[in-house]
């Protein structure tokens, strides 16, 4: 992707872990690579289809001059977010961030940290099958909606189905979003925990009755094998329940391991379907 930069950035700030950096200042530089589509500023010559990089350079210093905290990983953090909370069309921003006066004591030119951050794509299921299971499910795309970070770009319909798993339980209804977030996988993961929790969610019997079940099905193309965590989700293409809905909102979202559009993936499950009920007559 192209990219704008803003090299070595002088500003004097009042960060640091002593209370005499935080009382005296001292100078940070910083650098910046905004990457963007310049594509259309690049046809127009219009200054509005892209990134303004002495906005932004005020933008920084302006943070930098406003904000006190202990450690550049903090500030780094924090500049990011706000550089890809403002700037819609910037895609991904890689800081560095130096600090040439560190007080180590020690003969060093400088000490930095570099960050990446940038917008992901995320498909989340979502089910409920206990309460009012509508209200539920609005109420994770509400939470979502308003959480820093996340942008719910689109929501399927929202459909009924037989219970899996455990069965002796009231039906589900299910459905399944696009979302445009900045949080890494395991944040994402821990603040759908949350939103179930906002739900009421008791954690009882694996795949038992529950308010509120948010899945992270895809992460971009990442794989991902943790114990925490399984991404694309693992069980996915036997489910109708999160193929459907999916199907929906994004049929050409290839499946990273199977190599499969979630398209292809929901005409398997039907065919499945139709020959389990072709051999049960
Ligand atoms: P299933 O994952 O088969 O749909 P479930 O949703 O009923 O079952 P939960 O009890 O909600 O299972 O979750 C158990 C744990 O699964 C979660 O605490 C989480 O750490 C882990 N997990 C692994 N992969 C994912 C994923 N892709 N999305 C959400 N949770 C996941
Ligand atoms: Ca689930
Ligand atoms: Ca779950």
């Amino acid at each position: 992707m192209d990219q704008i930069h803003i090299k070595n950035l002088e500003v004097y700030a009042h960060h640091g872990v002593f209370p005499e950096e935080n009382a005296l200042g001292q100078r940070f530089v910083i650098s910046a690579s905004l990457f963007t589509d310049t594509w259309a500023a690049g046809q127009t010559d219009e200054l509005s289809h892209s990134i303004h990089y002495g906005e932004v350079s005020q933008r920084m210093k302006r943070y930098m001059e406003t904000h006190t905290h202990k450690l550049l990983e903090r500030v780094a953090q924090g500049l990011a977010e706000d550089l890809l909370e403002t700037y819609p069309l910037l895609q991904k921003v890689r800081l560095e961030l130096k600090k040439p006066w560190a007080p180590v004591g020690l003969p060093l030119e400088t000490v930095s940290v570099e960050i990446e951050r940038g917008w992901h794509t995320a498909y989340i299921a979502l089910g409920s099958n206990l309460g009012d299971k509508e209200g539920y499910l609005n109420l994770a795309v509400q939470e979502l909606r308003e959480t820093r970070g996340c942008q719910v770009e689109a929501v399927s319909s929202y459909l009924r189905t037989e219970p899996y798993g455990y069965v002796e339980q009231d039906e589900f209804l299910n459905g399944c979003l696009r979302l445009r977030t900045w949080l890494p996988p395991l944040q994402l993961l821990s603040r759908l925990h949350e939103i179930e929790q906002k739900a009421n969610r008791v954690r009882e019997i694996h795949w038992g009755p529950r308010t509120l079940d948010l899945d992270i099905i895809f992460y971009d193309k990442e794989i991902i094998d943790l114990p925490e965590l399984t991404v694309p989700h693992r069980d996915m293409q036997r489910r109708d329940f999160v193929l459907f809905p999916l199907e929906e909102i994004a049929p050409w979202a290839r499946h990273p391991v199977f190599g499969k559009t979630v398209s292809e993936l929901a005409g398997e499950l039907r065919e499945a379907k139709k020959m389990e009920r072709v051999e049960s007559e």
